[in-house]
């Protein structure tokens, strides 16, 4: 790709950075993938991200990253030896209970296996964003249309500015999204409620011997509690039920408990009592993890359609959950720091800054086809997980676990 041209200007010879002005909107795995990818391409990128800096908010839970998608991404940033390093492989444990306590799979890896390691997720960030220029607080609020002169990004502290490419990497609610489709996520019919333990191999060896090395889930009907070991003896637990999306409003009518008042989500020993109500007649042990849990995060989980897709538009795409939102089975994470990868070699390699948008295209093409099969599978895989009849989870469980 030519990078420079060379001009004759008051007699001197003056060189022109032809390369396009590329914006990545959003530094979840999506956007700091591609942004690391094409950085080792030597090619300039700024990554815009909402948050006023990288610890304003806890980084979230842990990242299990498969051989031939998040680690083929990494690979592809030149980060894969650091990864192996930093990744816990008998975190790929997994243990299942039946609601009396009874342990139905014990799966444990081989020592040499390392296709699905986990990663805490801070981890992963501070790993992806190295040497990259980020500009912190700087949270998109629209894009578009594009006009002769590039693609407009205007931002909440008021500015603006034009780009070549815009990359749309800003998750779940993307502001760019508009951009190119109508689609909004709608709701699964699934909730989550997340809560945390830290310390737990000295603070709660019990929990810490029926956790294991990696993670533990228990499917009852309708619901579900899955907890999984991150790095430094922290655990995240998630309280998984079908749901209405304002049952909490009325626990009586919409989850048949006994309690006619509503919950208030940011009152952490109400939703405690109304969670070991849900799960009530649970093992002891299992609703411990609800007991001694700390605070506690409401997550519905939404979606966007299966296969969305939208009629290209020159100067803008999207990645990871922006693109293809779907029911969290260990994917995400995965397809979007692949599609980043892919998305940054194909920009490097466009021949002319005019193929850029050719580029964009064909990886749309591709991105669309892989994320749509993917969609179907994590779209079935939740209405096994929290169905009415439990045996459906343990069925999947054998279907994709080897033995
Ligand atoms: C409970 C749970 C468990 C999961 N477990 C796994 C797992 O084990 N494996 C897996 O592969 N996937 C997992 N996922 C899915 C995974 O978290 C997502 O698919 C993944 O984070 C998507 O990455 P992303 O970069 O596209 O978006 P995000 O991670 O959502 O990152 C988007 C970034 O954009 C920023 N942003 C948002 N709006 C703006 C704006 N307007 N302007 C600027 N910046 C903005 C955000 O602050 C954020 O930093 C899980 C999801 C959940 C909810």
């Amino acid at each position: 790709m030519h990078r420079t041209v060379a001009i004759q200007r008051n007699n001197k010879i003056q060189c022109i950075d032809m390369r396009q002005r590329i914006a990545v909107i959003g530094g979840g795995p999506a956007g700091l993938t591609f942004a690391r990818v094409l950085h080792r391409h030597g090619h300039p990128v700024t990554v815009f991200e909402r948050d006023p800096s990288p610890g304003a908010r806890p980084p979230g839970g842990t990242l299990d990253l498969h051989e031939n998608l998040g680690q083929l991404a990494l690979d592809k940033a030149g980060l894969l030896a650091e990864f192996q390093a930093l990744s816990r492989p008998e975190g790929q444990a997994m243990r299942i209970l039946d609601v009396d306590g009874t342990v139905l799979r014990d799966w444990r890896p081989r020592p040499d296996d390392r296709a699905n390691p986990e990663i805490d997720r801070g981890q992963l960030r501070d790993l992806l964003l190295g040497p990259l220029d980020v500009q912190w607080g700087r949270g998109v609020t629209e894009v578009g249309p594009g006009t002769r002169d590039g693609v407009p990004v205007r931002f909440a502290d008021g500015r603006q500015e034009t780009f070549d490419l815009v990359v749309g990497a800003d998750g779940a609610w993307s502001r760019v999204r508009p951009a190119v489709s109508s689609a909004t996520p709608h709701y699964t019919g699934v909730t989550v409620v997340e809560t945390s333990l830290d310390d737990v191999d000295t603070r709660h060896p019990d929990l810490a011997r029926l956790i294991g090395d990696g993670s533990m889930a228990v499917y009852g009907m309708n619901r579900a509690l899955v907890a999984q070991r991150n790095s430094g003896g922290h655990v995240k637990v998630y309280a998984q039920f079908r749901a209405p999306l304002d049952w909490h409003t009325n626990l009586e009518r919409h989850m048949g408990l006994n309690r006619r008042a509503g919950l208030d989500l940011a009152d952490a020993e109400a939703v405690r009592s109304s969670l070991l109500a849900l799960f009530d007649g649970w093992a002891a042990p299992v609703l411990d993890l609800l007991r001694h849990g700390t605070a506690f995060v409401h997550r519905p989980l939404y979606v966007l359609p299966v296969s969305h897709t939208w009629a290209h538009v020159p100067g803008v795409t999207l990645l990871g959950d922006a693109a293809h939102l779907m029911p969290p089975l260990g994917v995400g994470a995965n397809l979007a720091m692949l599609e980043g990868a892919e998305l940054a070699e194909s920009v490097a390699s466009a021949p002319a800054p005019g193929d850029l948008d050719e580029a964009v295209r064909a990886f749309e093409e591709q991105m669309w086809a892989r994320a749509g099969r993917w969609a179907k599978i994590t779209t079935a895989g939740l209405e096994r997980l929290v169905s009415p009849d439990p045996a459906e989870a343990l069925a999947l469980f054998d279907e994709l676990q080897p033995s």
